[in-house]
């Protein structure tokens, strides 16, 4: 039984393809692979879609020739040697007058030799986010697999939570982490695994070093789990031994701004609002210097989608949108929290899809 309903990828199809006229396009190149995956259902890592009015082909080299033929629900060609020059060769047969390609994700060089094969009278036209606009809002499917990411993700933290000893290093703990994603049916972690200690907490986006864990100190984890090609992100802080009353303090406020940005959720609100909500309370606590990113982001297909809940984001939250609530503090040479969820948008507020408590804990 296939995981993602066929009609769904065909009705993404028929969308993009009837989306074309309003952009002035007869057809467009889709060359970012997690639009593609989410378009056709291929997860190779090399292809090229070519979405026209009347038909959709995928390009690939002959490595996928089965698992194109398996995955993809669209007319699948295989290019031998080179699937860029293949590409440009079929572009140039084809005699589209007005083509389009993803702006974001299209190389200067690969740019440069398509607009080289098409006649000099064609339009070669950038397009920005137009798949990764109808990506925020999830299908029934895709929730499915994004709430088997988030609960694969806090089974490996319960895991590896408990292995948790002073004298273990960092990168100890990560590894371990990511031992035990892939244990429970993980394709594997959805970025890189933080783990940092003490002051090194301080570093929003610490690599695990060889740093050995101490007891007193405090031990920031952001981790997600990827299942099903849909990705899950969360971040919890803990005490190892355990805490003082200045973290204990500060933890308190850091939970406080969580909670009240996942209060102001539901559809209708702009993400800015959401951002505010989580700024306010760190204010209140005169933490809001130390607070220096956006309180969260969308996820799905990649860790990183939209919307962004920043500051000056003017997005209106729909239901369905799938978004990462994660405002922090970082105190150089003393340390920093941070606290992140995994929610979904509902007409009238928000699910947490994290099942991991978020009270204080010391391990
Ligand atoms: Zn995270
Ligand atoms: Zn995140």
């Amino acid at each position: 039984m296939r995981l993602f309903p066929r009609g769904e990828f065909l009705q993404r199809q028929e969308w993009l393809a009837s989306a074309l006229p309003a952009q002035g396009l007869d057809a467009i190149l889709i060359t970012h692979l997690p639009n593609i995956r989410y378009l056709t259902g291929f997860t190779g890592s090399n292809a090229f879609l070519l979405v026209e009015a009347q038909r959709i082909t995928l390009y690939t080299d002959p490595r996928y020739t089965v698992q194109a033929a398996q995955e993809a629900v669209c007319r699948v060609v295989t290019l031998s040697g080179s699937t860029l020059i293949g590409v440009g060769k079929a572009l140039h047969k084809r005699r589209i007058r007005r083509l389009g390609f993803e702006r974001n994700h299209l190389s200067f060089a690969s740019y440069d030799y398509l607009r080289g094969v098409l006649p000099v009278a064609a339009e070669f036209k950038p397009v920005a986010n137009l798949v990764e606009t109808r990506r925020m809002v999830k299908s029934e499917a895709e929730l499915a697999a994004i709430r088997r990411a988030v609960e694969t993700n806090s089974a490996a933290f319960d895991r590896a939570l408990k292995k948790v000893r002073a004298t273990m290093r960092e990168s100890d703990l990560a590894a371990e982490i990511d031992y035990q994603m892939r244990k429970l049916g993980a394709e594997g972690p959805s970025f890189e695994t933080i783990v940092a200690a003490g002051e090194r907490a301080a570093l929003p986006h610490a690599r695990p070093s060889s740093n050995s864990l101490l007891s007193n100190q405090l031990l920031l984890i952001d981790m997600g789990a990827t299942k099903d090609g849909y990705t899950s992100d969360m971040t919890r802080t803990v005490f190892v031994g355990s805490v003082s009353p200045k973290w204990k303090k500060r933890y308190g406020a850091v939970l406080e701004a969580q909670l009240a940005a996942l209060a102001v959720i539901r559809a209708g609100v702009k993400a800015a609002q959401v951002d505010q909500a989580a700024r306010k309370v760190l204010k209140s606590h005169g933490l809001d210097r130390a607070f220096m990113h956006s309180t969260g982001h969308g996820l799905g297909l990649e860790i990183h989608e939209a919307p962004r809940l920043g500051k000056k984001e003017t997005a209106v939250l729909e239901a369905g949108m799938v978004l990462t609530v994660e405002p922090g503090i970082y105190l150089e040479g003393e340390g920093g929290v941070r606290i992140e969820d995994t929610v979904v948008v509902t007409p009238a507020g928000c699910q947490v899809l994290t099942p991991t408590p978020k009270d204080l804990t010391i391990v």
